[in-house]
């Protein structure tokens, strides 16, 4: 179990599935590079947030619930949260008579597909909102706001183990407050922190490096 003041942001697990070096350069360094991509998810997002509260035949529906989980150390928010009416093991809604399961759901850019960077983010809010509420949430959706479609997400055990190591591992590198040294991949094309993290450029230049001391070695040693 996590202290509050140990939380860390559910955002970083996008970040960290993709790539423990830009985690750390947004997460410990400080740096954050717009491309088109983020720029499309942050007005996304801002939509979603845009309103509070609504409700459909059988759905309530809440925008931007505070979550967290001393178990995971997480902390966030939901983009929506609907609410389903069912007949048992659901929630108690003030306000409202009933039970009521959550059903978080992810807007996300339609350009940048919805992959398992999204499901991960999604189901810590999913984990966040058992822990709080004292129920189950076995799913939710990533929404594609220009397809206007809907994505479902299974929260099954092994995106909940997927979810836990990442947790830990973010804990764990937040601890050495260390950013890896950079490798050059094909999803660095990608990668809005591609002008700062400079893969190719530091790649090249810590192997000419290396080289150097190598060489400088064996000159002291006599050899080749
Ligand atoms: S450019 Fe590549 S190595 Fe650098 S942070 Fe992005 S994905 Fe990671």
């Amino acid at each position: 179990m996590y202290a509050e003041d140990e939380l860390l942001p559910i955002s970083g697990l996008q970040h960290l599935s993709f790539c423990e070096r830009r985690w750390a350069l947004v997460h410990i360094e400080g740096q954050w590079e717009d491309n088109r991509f983020t720029a499309e998810g942050k007005l996304v997002h801002e939509r979603a947030h845009s309103g509070e509260v609504g409700s459909l035949a059988g759905v309530l529906v809440r925008r931007t619930i505070p979550v967290r989980s001393f178990e995971l150390g997480l902390v966030g928010q939901t983009d929506v949260v609907e609410f389903h009416r069912v007949d048992s093991g659901g929630v108690r809604i003030a306000g409202q008579s009933g039970q009521w399961r959550p059903f978080p759901i992810e807007y996300k850019r339609s350009r940048d597909k919805v992959g398992n960077a999204y499901r991960i983010q999604l189901c810590a809010q999913a984990l966040s909102l058992e822990e709080m509420m004292g129920t189950t949430v076995p799913e939710g959706a990533v929404y594609d706001s220009l397809q206007r479609r809907r994505h479902a997400v299974a929260f099954s055990p092994d995106l909940r183990a997927e979810v836990a190591a990442l947790a830990q591992r973010m804990h764990e590198l937040h601890g050495l407050r260390k950013t890896p040294p950079p490798r050059y991949e094909k999803k660095c094309d990608s990668c809005s922190l591609l002008p700062v993290c400079l893969p190719r450029a530091l790649c090249e230049r810590s192997a000419i490096e290396y080289v150097a001391r190598e060489a400088a070695d064996a000159g002291k040693s006599g050899g080749l």
